[in-house]
Protein backbone atom coordinates (compact mmCIF):
# COMPACT_ATOMS: atom_id res chain seq x y z
CA UNK A 1 0.00 0.00 0.00
CA UNK A 2 1.09 3.15 -0.18
CA UNK A 3 0.85 4.71 3.01
CA UNK A 4 4.66 4.23 4.41
CA UNK A 5 6.45 7.06 2.30
CA UNK A 6 9.81 5.37 4.10
CA UNK A 7 8.85 2.41 1.91
CA UNK A 8 8.61 4.38 -1.68
CA UNK A 9 11.72 5.78 -0.51
CA UNK A 10 13.74 2.71 -0.32
CA UNK A 11 12.13 1.22 -3.25
CA UNK A 12 13.46 4.75 -5.08
CA UNK A 13 17.15 3.83 -4.48
CA UNK A 14 16.44 0.22 -5.83
CA UNK A 15 13.96 1.26 -8.88
CA UNK A 16 15.64 5.02 -10.19
CA UNK A 17 17.05 3.23 -13.70
CA UNK A 18 15.78 5.93 -16.21
CA UNK A 19 12.95 7.99 -14.15
CA UNK A 20 13.33 11.49 -14.34
CA UNK A 21 11.17 14.81 -14.44
CA UNK A 22 11.51 17.31 -16.96
CA UNK A 23 11.30 20.42 -16.84
CA UNK A 24 7.92 20.99 -14.10
CA UNK A 25 9.00 24.52 -14.09
CA UNK A 26 8.12 24.92 -17.61
CA UNK A 27 4.41 23.43 -17.11
CA UNK A 28 1.72 26.59 -16.34
CA UNK A 29 -1.53 25.56 -16.48
CA UNK A 30 -3.42 27.77 -13.81
CA UNK A 31 -0.82 29.97 -13.52
CA UNK A 32 -1.96 32.82 -15.82
CA UNK A 33 -5.49 32.57 -17.57
CA UNK A 34 -3.98 35.01 -20.64
CA UNK A 35 -0.71 32.74 -21.34
CA UNK A 36 -1.35 30.20 -23.41
CA UNK A 37 -1.13 26.91 -21.52
CA UNK A 38 2.11 25.13 -22.97
CA UNK A 39 3.21 22.50 -21.48
CA UNK A 40 6.54 20.93 -22.39
CA UNK A 41 5.68 17.29 -24.34
CA UNK A 42 6.63 13.81 -22.71
CA UNK A 43 6.30 10.90 -24.99
CA UNK A 44 6.45 7.44 -23.14
CA UNK A 45 6.01 4.35 -25.16
CA UNK A 46 6.96 0.42 -24.40
CA UNK A 47 9.93 -1.26 -25.94
CA UNK A 48 12.95 0.29 -27.98
CA UNK A 49 10.38 -0.52 -31.10
CA UNK A 50 8.44 2.62 -30.05
CA UNK A 51 11.30 5.65 -30.01
CA UNK A 52 10.60 5.47 -33.59
CA UNK A 53 6.63 6.34 -33.06
CA UNK A 54 8.00 8.51 -30.27
CA UNK A 55 9.97 10.42 -32.47
CA UNK A 56 6.94 10.76 -34.72
CA UNK A 57 4.53 11.97 -32.42
CA UNK A 58 6.72 14.50 -30.92
CA UNK A 59 7.04 15.91 -35.04
CA UNK A 60 3.28 15.78 -35.34
CA UNK A 61 3.25 18.35 -32.00
CA UNK A 62 6.10 20.17 -33.17
CA UNK A 63 4.33 21.14 -36.18
CA UNK A 64 0.79 21.79 -34.28
CA UNK A 65 -0.70 18.37 -34.75
CA UNK A 66 -3.83 17.81 -31.62
CA UNK A 67 -2.60 14.96 -28.84
CA UNK A 68 -4.63 12.51 -30.45
CA UNK A 69 -2.72 12.93 -33.59
CA UNK A 70 0.25 12.30 -32.19
CA UNK A 71 -0.75 8.87 -30.80
CA UNK A 72 -2.64 7.59 -34.15
CA UNK A 73 0.28 8.81 -36.15
CA UNK A 74 2.77 7.76 -33.88
CA UNK A 75 1.38 4.18 -33.69
CA UNK A 76 1.11 3.94 -37.23
CA UNK A 77 4.48 3.85 -37.35
CA UNK A 78 5.00 0.76 -35.75
CA UNK A 79 1.47 -0.24 -37.10
CA UNK A 80 3.35 0.08 -40.93
CA UNK A 81 6.66 -2.15 -39.50
CA UNK A 82 6.22 -5.39 -40.74
CA UNK A 83 9.38 -6.56 -39.32
CA UNK A 84 7.46 -6.28 -36.16
CA UNK A 85 6.09 -9.18 -35.37
CA UNK A 86 3.43 -7.96 -32.46
CA UNK A 87 2.18 -5.17 -34.15
CA UNK A 88 -0.41 -4.80 -37.21
CA UNK A 89 0.26 -6.73 -40.71
CA UNK A 90 3.27 -8.23 -40.02
CA UNK A 91 2.16 -9.52 -36.38
CA UNK A 92 1.99 -13.38 -36.02
CA UNK A 93 -1.78 -14.67 -36.64
CA UNK A 94 -3.65 -16.75 -34.01
CA UNK A 95 -3.59 -20.53 -33.98
CA UNK A 96 -5.63 -20.50 -37.47
CA UNK A 97 -3.48 -18.63 -39.24
CA UNK A 98 -5.34 -15.39 -38.77
CA UNK A 99 -3.90 -11.92 -37.82
CA UNK A 100 -6.42 -10.46 -35.38
CA UNK A 101 -5.80 -7.44 -33.90
CA UNK A 102 -6.49 -5.22 -30.19
CA UNK A 103 -6.43 -1.60 -30.01
CA UNK A 104 -7.48 0.91 -28.20
CA UNK A 105 -7.34 4.83 -27.60
CA UNK A 106 -7.96 7.56 -24.34
CA UNK A 107 -8.29 11.14 -24.34
CA UNK A 108 -7.85 12.77 -21.10
CA UNK A 109 -10.12 15.65 -22.33
CA UNK A 110 -13.68 14.44 -21.79
CA UNK A 111 -12.88 10.83 -20.28
CA UNK A 112 -13.30 9.64 -24.04
CA UNK A 113 -12.36 5.87 -25.48
CA UNK A 114 -12.33 3.96 -28.07
CA UNK A 115 -11.17 0.33 -28.28
CA UNK A 116 -10.95 -2.35 -31.43
CA UNK A 117 -10.55 -6.51 -30.49
CA UNK A 118 -9.81 -9.17 -32.47
CA UNK A 119 -10.37 -6.75 -35.59
CA UNK A 120 -9.04 -8.57 -39.14
CA UNK A 121 -7.70 -7.11 -42.49
CA UNK A 122 -7.54 -3.42 -41.11
CA UNK A 123 -3.93 -2.05 -41.57
CA UNK A 124 -4.58 0.89 -38.71
CA UNK A 125 -6.34 -0.49 -36.07
CA UNK A 126 -5.40 2.80 -33.42
CA UNK A 127 -7.16 4.66 -36.74
CA UNK A 128 -10.30 2.35 -36.00
CA UNK A 129 -10.05 2.70 -32.02
CA UNK A 130 -10.21 6.44 -32.57
CA UNK A 131 -12.72 5.79 -35.35
CA UNK A 132 -14.86 4.49 -32.43
CA UNK A 133 -13.90 7.10 -30.09
CA UNK A 134 -15.01 9.90 -32.56
CA UNK A 135 -17.87 8.57 -34.49
CA UNK A 136 -20.25 6.21 -32.55
CA UNK A 137 -21.67 5.88 -28.94
CA UNK A 138 -19.91 3.28 -28.10
CA UNK A 139 -16.55 2.36 -26.76
CA UNK A 140 -15.49 -1.05 -28.07
CA UNK A 141 -16.28 -3.00 -31.56
CA UNK A 142 -15.16 -6.42 -32.08
CA UNK A 143 -14.49 -8.78 -34.81
CA UNK A 144 -16.35 -8.38 -37.68
CA UNK A 145 -18.15 -5.73 -36.87
CA UNK A 146 -15.24 -3.50 -36.19
CA UNK A 147 -13.78 -4.40 -39.96
CA UNK A 148 -17.35 -3.52 -40.99
CA UNK A 149 -17.16 -0.37 -39.36
CA UNK A 150 -13.34 0.74 -40.34
CA UNK A 151 -14.09 -0.28 -43.65
CA UNK A 152 -17.40 2.01 -43.51
CA UNK A 153 -14.97 4.72 -42.27
CA UNK A 154 -13.14 4.45 -45.12
CA UNK A 155 -10.04 2.84 -43.27
CA UNK A 156 -7.14 1.44 -45.40
CA UNK A 157 -7.06 -2.82 -45.48
CA UNK A 158 -4.13 -4.64 -45.81
CA UNK A 159 -3.36 -8.49 -46.43
CA UNK A 160 -2.35 -10.33 -43.35
CA UNK A 161 -0.42 -12.35 -42.05
CA UNK A 162 2.43 -11.36 -44.53
CA UNK A 163 4.24 -14.39 -46.50
CA UNK A 164 6.97 -14.99 -43.71
CA UNK A 165 4.55 -15.51 -40.75
CA UNK A 166 2.05 -17.51 -42.78
CA UNK A 167 5.47 -20.11 -43.19
CA UNK A 168 5.95 -19.80 -40.01
CA UNK A 169 2.72 -20.44 -38.88
CA UNK A 170 2.38 -23.69 -40.71
CA UNK A 171 6.29 -24.98 -38.83
CA UNK A 172 4.22 -23.99 -35.38
CA UNK A 173 1.32 -25.57 -36.68
CA UNK A 174 3.18 -28.95 -37.74
CA UNK A 175 5.17 -28.86 -34.35
CA UNK A 176 3.32 -26.95 -31.92
CA UNK A 177 5.12 -28.35 -28.61
CA UNK A 178 8.42 -27.64 -29.66
CA UNK A 179 7.50 -24.44 -31.02
CA UNK A 180 5.42 -23.04 -28.14
CA UNK A 181 7.57 -20.48 -27.33
CA UNK A 182 5.77 -17.20 -26.38
CA UNK A 183 5.77 -14.56 -27.99
CA UNK A 184 4.34 -10.74 -27.77
CA UNK A 185 4.40 -7.02 -27.15
CA UNK A 186 2.35 -4.06 -27.91
CA UNK A 187 2.87 -1.02 -28.53
CA UNK A 188 1.74 1.23 -25.49
CA UNK A 189 2.09 5.31 -26.38
CA UNK A 190 0.89 7.69 -23.90
CA UNK A 191 1.92 11.46 -23.59
CA UNK A 192 1.64 14.25 -22.19
CA UNK A 193 0.96 17.09 -24.39
CA UNK A 194 1.62 21.12 -25.10
CA UNK A 195 -1.70 21.66 -24.56
CA UNK A 196 -1.32 20.10 -21.04
CA UNK A 197 -3.76 17.24 -21.25
CA UNK A 198 -2.66 13.56 -21.65
CA UNK A 199 -3.28 10.72 -24.40
CA UNK A 200 -2.35 7.57 -24.64
CA UNK A 201 -3.07 4.49 -27.05
CA UNK A 202 -2.39 0.49 -27.90
CA UNK A 203 -1.56 -1.27 -31.05
CA UNK A 204 -0.84 -5.06 -30.65
CA UNK A 205 -1.85 -8.79 -32.28
CA UNK A 206 -1.54 -10.14 -29.35
CA UNK A 207 0.05 -13.47 -27.86
CA UNK A 208 1.33 -15.85 -30.81
CA UNK A 209 -0.66 -18.22 -31.79
CA UNK A 210 -3.33 -17.30 -29.23
CA UNK A 211 -6.69 -18.99 -29.94
CA UNK A 212 -9.11 -17.75 -32.85
CA UNK A 213 -10.87 -14.76 -30.65
CA UNK A 214 -8.61 -14.15 -28.21
CA UNK A 215 -8.54 -10.56 -26.60
CA UNK A 216 -5.63 -9.37 -24.87
CA UNK A 217 -5.29 -6.61 -21.97
CA UNK A 218 -4.64 -3.84 -24.59
CA UNK A 219 -7.92 -2.77 -25.98
CA UNK A 220 -9.30 -2.96 -22.59
CA UNK A 221 -9.54 0.32 -21.07
CA UNK A 222 -8.03 0.34 -17.73
CA UNK A 223 -6.26 -3.35 -18.55
CA UNK A 224 -3.83 -2.62 -21.25
CA UNK A 225 -4.14 1.71 -21.27
CA UNK A 226 -5.47 4.47 -18.85
CA UNK A 227 -5.53 8.14 -18.65
CA UNK A 228 -6.65 10.26 -16.27
CA UNK A 229 -6.30 13.42 -17.24
CA UNK A 230 -6.35 14.83 -13.55
CA UNK A 231 -3.21 12.60 -12.82
CA UNK A 232 -1.66 11.20 -15.62
CA UNK A 233 -1.57 7.98 -18.03
CA UNK A 234 -0.03 4.34 -17.98
CA UNK A 235 -0.12 1.65 -20.57
CA UNK A 236 0.87 -2.04 -20.12
CA UNK A 237 2.65 -5.02 -22.15
CA UNK A 238 3.33 -8.26 -21.74
CA UNK A 239 1.11 -11.23 -21.08
CA UNK A 240 -2.76 -9.65 -21.20
CA UNK A 241 -3.99 -12.17 -19.08
CA UNK A 242 -2.00 -11.24 -16.11
CA UNK A 243 -2.77 -7.47 -16.72
CA UNK A 244 -6.34 -7.82 -17.55
CA UNK A 245 -7.53 -10.06 -14.83
CA UNK A 246 -6.00 -6.66 -12.30
CA UNK A 247 -7.30 -3.66 -14.16
CA UNK A 248 -3.08 -2.92 -14.45
CA UNK A 249 -3.21 0.60 -15.82
CA UNK A 250 -5.89 1.59 -13.95
CA UNK A 251 -4.13 0.69 -10.61
CA UNK A 252 -0.96 2.55 -11.81
CA UNK A 253 -2.89 5.76 -12.19
CA UNK A 254 -4.52 5.22 -9.43
CA UNK A 255 -0.91 5.06 -7.35
CA UNK A 256 -0.30 7.97 -8.88
CA UNK A 257 -3.18 9.69 -7.71
CA UNK A 258 -2.48 8.51 -4.37
CA UNK A 259 0.89 10.37 -4.76
CA UNK A 260 3.74 7.71 -6.05
CA UNK A 261 5.81 9.20 -8.61
CA UNK A 262 5.57 7.35 -11.78
CA UNK A 263 7.96 4.59 -11.63
CA UNK A 264 7.00 4.04 -8.19
CA UNK A 265 3.35 3.51 -9.37
CA UNK A 266 4.39 1.13 -11.87
CA UNK A 267 6.59 -0.61 -9.56
CA UNK A 268 3.79 -0.90 -6.45
CA UNK A 269 1.49 -2.06 -9.15
CA UNK A 270 3.78 -4.92 -10.80
CA UNK A 271 3.99 -5.77 -6.60
CA UNK A 272 0.36 -5.86 -5.94
CA UNK A 273 -0.30 -8.15 -8.52
CA UNK A 274 2.98 -10.35 -7.78
CA UNK A 275 1.73 -10.94 -4.32
CA UNK A 276 -1.63 -12.04 -5.27
CA UNK A 277 -0.85 -14.17 -8.06
CA UNK A 278 0.20 -17.35 -7.94
CA UNK A 279 2.86 -16.88 -10.75
CA UNK A 280 4.47 -14.70 -8.33
CA UNK A 281 7.57 -13.13 -10.33
CA UNK A 282 6.66 -15.32 -13.25
CA UNK A 283 3.91 -12.75 -14.71
CA UNK A 284 5.75 -11.30 -17.99
CA UNK A 285 4.21 -7.85 -17.22
CA UNK A 286 5.36 -4.19 -17.67
CA UNK A 287 4.16 -0.55 -17.15
CA UNK A 288 4.90 2.62 -18.71
CA UNK A 289 3.43 5.92 -16.78
CA UNK A 290 3.63 10.23 -16.71
CA UNK A 291 2.20 12.05 -14.13
CA UNK A 292 1.37 15.65 -14.40
CA UNK A 293 4.31 17.12 -13.47
CA UNK A 294 6.08 15.69 -16.46
CA UNK A 295 7.80 12.61 -14.70
CA UNK A 296 8.07 9.39 -16.33
CA UNK A 297 8.67 5.21 -15.31
CA UNK A 298 8.36 1.98 -15.88
CA UNK A 299 8.58 -1.25 -13.95
CA UNK A 300 8.32 -4.69 -14.91
CA UNK A 301 7.79 -8.07 -13.45
CA UNK A 302 11.33 -9.39 -14.53
CA UNK A 303 14.47 -7.84 -15.68
CA UNK A 304 14.84 -6.89 -19.76
CA UNK A 305 11.61 -4.45 -20.29
CA UNK A 306 13.08 -1.22 -21.57
CA UNK A 307 10.43 1.42 -22.87
CA UNK A 308 11.49 4.61 -25.02
CA UNK A 309 11.01 8.10 -23.57
CA UNK A 310 10.90 11.22 -26.06
CA UNK A 311 11.03 15.39 -25.14
CA UNK A 312 12.17 18.03 -27.16
CA UNK A 313 15.68 17.77 -26.07
CA UNK A 314 16.15 13.80 -26.19
CA UNK A 315 14.79 10.70 -27.58
CA UNK A 316 15.93 7.36 -26.13
CA UNK A 317 15.60 4.12 -24.93
CA UNK A 318 15.78 3.50 -21.42
CA UNK A 319 15.53 0.05 -18.74
CA UNK A 320 12.88 -0.16 -16.63
CA UNK A 321 13.17 -0.72 -12.85
CA UNK A 322 12.58 -4.81 -12.16
CA UNK A 323 10.93 -6.73 -9.97
CA UNK A 324 13.08 -8.56 -7.12
CA UNK A 325 11.56 -11.76 -5.25
CA UNK A 326 12.62 -9.56 -2.30
CA UNK A 327 9.97 -7.18 -3.22
CA UNK A 328 6.77 -9.44 -3.10
CA UNK A 329 7.22 -11.91 -0.19
CA UNK A 330 5.17 -15.17 -0.03
CA UNK A 331 3.39 -15.65 -3.27
CA UNK A 332 -0.18 -16.57 -4.13
CA UNK A 333 -3.14 -14.99 -2.27
CA UNK A 334 -5.60 -16.68 -4.59
CA UNK A 335 -3.72 -19.48 -4.40
CA UNK A 336 -5.56 -22.28 -3.42
N1 LIG B 1 -0.35 -7.47 -23.85
C1 LIG B 1 -0.40 -8.06 -25.15
C2 LIG B 1 -1.43 -9.14 -25.18
O1 LIG B 1 -1.51 -9.90 -24.25
C3 LIG B 1 0.93 -8.59 -25.62
C4 LIG B 1 2.15 -7.87 -25.13
O2 LIG B 1 2.12 -6.69 -24.87
O3 LIG B 1 3.22 -8.51 -24.99
O4 LIG B 1 -2.12 -9.24 -26.16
Amino acid sequence: MLTNRRSFLKQSTVITVGTAAVGPSKLSIGENKKMPKVVEPVIVSTWPFGKASNDEALRILTMGGSGLDAIEKGIWITENDLGNGSVGAGGIPNAEGVVQLDACIMSGPGHRAGSVAAIEGVRHPISAARKVMEKTKHVMLVGTGAKAFALKEGLETAQMPIESRRQEWLKWKSNQEKNAAKNHDTIALILLAPDGHFYGGCSTSGWAYKLNGRVGDSPIIGGGLYVDDDVGAAGATGLGENVMRYCGSFQVVSFMQRGASPVEACMETVKAIARKDPKGADLSINFIAVDKQGRYGAAGSAEGFSYSVTTTTFSKVLSAAALSSKDIGPVGGNRN
